[in-house]
């Protein structure tokens, strides 16, 4: 088979057979991005090193021809796939359209067809013997202008790579750098090689050490992949997304082994990429023993976790999630870690500023609860005193003091109902409002609020009427105290807004199950976009502090509130200029049996 053997020639074919694997290994990888080119890169070289290991074993020319041209299918394409490789392995691929990649192509297909037809024109080599004065017989060439050009060609793209390759060892970590380092030390060895060459390390004038330095680059570069499997788990170029975020990441392989981690996760861990990468993670990760335990054998995961650090603890969010290999086969998992602490000390901060709020609207209506408390009995005895005042029981009254005793219950009138609405609010409030339901009678309810708001019509020479409609029941049941705090405050609504005519209450019955208390009058009106607010509290038409009538907003926020507590409903009718009309209807209830 072959004319004779030498060790050049073995261990040429030795390491082509290396490269042949390492070629064959990363092909059947090539879904991660650069394993294709790199399986061509080790298929040229291959080809170039099997082929001149052949050629060594030649004693003839004809024989040493066959084989250089063999070998020059391997030595003409390796600039073009080297630079292609460089580029995808190094992050740039957005470069490789399909144009520049055929540029590439230009020279190693011009040197190729000249190699192969030197014969015809002696551009490549200008002449071709058998040299025999080395241990076997070597092809001895005089080179050629085109020689030169291949040789300017190929040069000048291992040295582009190689400075890509190294910009990328200098700024990548771990595995990474690991790899890259790798591929450079076999970049590295085809320069060194001419170094030695032109100091005039020379075994033999005609034999070529270049296929022997990329025996090193094969051997080097297979080692680094089949030692790291790293086309196994992560792509080649890694993504600078990864090294730039803020959140920590880290890949674990099927033995969870940390494969790879990012600055950020470094940094958390507090240790350096050399210390983290290929070590097992429970080791890496020991100051977590109840974590590790946890997630052991956890493949997918999306959770929230404190970790202690010397200062405080820190709340992160832990996504763990499956990493599959194209064909679908479990390579591994990926952790990604989100510090959210700032996050979850502001939702703190927000929710111990809400229960100190409420805590403080809580203490502020238990003091206007006891205030008002205070204020209502003194003022009730003054209306009781001034009541009798008024009726004569401490002798007739002239004009004059009839005017000014009605002014006094006016006002202490409207003090009492203002501090009603207080105490009622503070109530509402704090949650505290119980209804007391008993059975009352409807024209009852009537006259009491009549009697107590009759004088404030009178004073503004308006008419209070009331009437209960025929249907209704002659006993309904509900809490008499609210729905009088209810009516006074329509009533006393309606006269302070009311100029003239009449304020009317109504009660009637407008279905089977409901029964509604009315209070119409004549006065200003309510305009249509303020209809929906008032009922909020604080809420006025005129909020201005120079507005004609006096009061707090507070009344018809109250109105509302018992009524949905006793299950009713309000309503408005009101046109500016024509009067208003509240409608409370609330559910007809069964008669209490006992009587409170
Ligand atoms: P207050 O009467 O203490 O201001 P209310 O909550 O009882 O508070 O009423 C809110 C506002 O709704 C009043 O300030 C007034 O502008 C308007 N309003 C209420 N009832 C009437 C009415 N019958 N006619 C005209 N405007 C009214």
């Amino acid at each position: 088979m072959f004319e004779q053997l030498n060790p050049y020639a073995l261990s040429l074919i030795i390491s082509a057979l290396i490269s042949g694997v390492t070629a064959f290994y990363s092909w059947r990888r090539r879904p991660a991005p650069g394993a294709a080119l790199f399986a061509l890169l080790m298929l040229a070289i291959t080809v170039w090193t099997l082929g001149y290991g052949l050629e060594l074993t030649c004693l003839t020319l004809a024989c040493m021809l066959f084989w250089i041209k063999i070998e020059y299918l391997g030595i003409a394409t390796l600039p073009g796939i080297w630079m292609a490789f460089t580029l995808q392995f190094t992050g740039h691929e957005t470069w490789l359209t399909w144009r520049r990649v055929a540029l590439l192509f230009v020279v190693p297909a011009i040197t190729l067809v000249i190699n192969w037809t030197n014969e015809f024109h002696y551009w490549h080599y200008r002449s071709v013997a058998v040299n025999t004065s080395s241990p076997f017989p070597l092809l001895a060439i005089t080179r050629g202008p085109w020689y030169w050009t291949h040789i300017a060609y190929f040069y000048l793209m291992l040295l582009a790579g190689t400075i890509l390759l190294w910009q990328m060892f200098r700024r990548s970590a771990g595995l990474y750098r690991r790899q890259a380092g790798f591929i450079l030390m076999g970049a590295l060895a085809p320069w060194a090689v001419n170094i030695a060459y032109m100091a005039g390390l020379r075994p033999f004038a005609y034999l070529d050490l270049t296929p022997f330095a990329f025996t090193v680059t094969g051997s080097a570069a297979g080692w680094g992949l089949f030692r790291y499997r790293l086309l196994d788990i992560v792509p080649v170029a890694r993504d600078k997304v990864l090294e730039s975020m803020r959140d920590g990441v880290l890949v674990l392989d099927m033995q969870a082994r940390i494969v790879d981690a990012n600055p950020a996760a470094l940094q958390f861990l507090d240790r350096s990429a050399r210390e983290v990468i290929g070590q097992p993670a429970a080791q890496i990760l020991s100051r977590w023993p109840d974590l590790l335990e946890r997630y052991k054998d956890v493949y997918e995961a999306q959770t929230q976790i404190v970790l202690d650090n010397e200062l405080s603890p820190r709340y992160h969010d832990l996504r763990i999630s499956p990493l599959y290999e194209r064909r679908g086969e479990l390579t591994g998992r990926l952790i990604v870690l989100h510090d959210i602490t700032e996050r979850k000390q502001a939702e703190e901060a927000l929710v111990l500023a809400h229960d100190q709020a409420l805590e403080a609207s809580r203490l502020k209506s238990e003091l206007l609860a006891n205030v008002s408390h205070d204020l209502r009995t003194p003022l009730t005895s003054i209306l009781g005193y001034t009541d009798l005042l008024q009726a004569g029981g401490y002798g007739p009254l002239s004009d004059k003091q009839q005017t000014v005793v009605t002014r006094i219950m006016v006002n202490t009138k409207q003090l009492l109902l203002f501090i009603n609405n207080i105490l009622d609010q503070a109530q509402i409030d704090a949650g505290k409002v119980e209804l007391r339901v008993s059975s009352f009678n409807p024209s009852n309810l009537i006259e009491t609020i009549q009697s107590t708001m009759s004088v404030l019509a009178q004073a503004k020479g308006l008419e209070l009427t009331g009437h209960v409609a025929s249907e209704v029941l002659p006993t309904l049941s509900g809490d008499f105290q609210r729905l009088q705090a209810i009516l006074m405050n329509l009533v006393s609504n309606g006269i302070k807004f009311t100029k003239q005519g009449t304020v009317h209450i109504h009660i009637y019955q407008p279905d089977a199950d409901h029964w509604a208390l009315q209070v119409c009058d004549t006065g200003s009106g309510i305009p249509r976009q303020a209809q929906t607010y008032i009922f909020e509290p604080f809420r006025q038409v005129d909020g201005s502090v120079t507005r004609a009538q006096t009061g707090t907003g507070l009344g018809l926020s109250i109105v509302k509130q018992l009524t949905t507590l006793m299950g009713g409903e309000i309503t408005l009718e009101s046109e500016v200029g024509q009067g208003s009309i509240f409608t409370v209807s609330l559910p007809l209830q069964p008669i209490p049996e006992k009587i409170a």
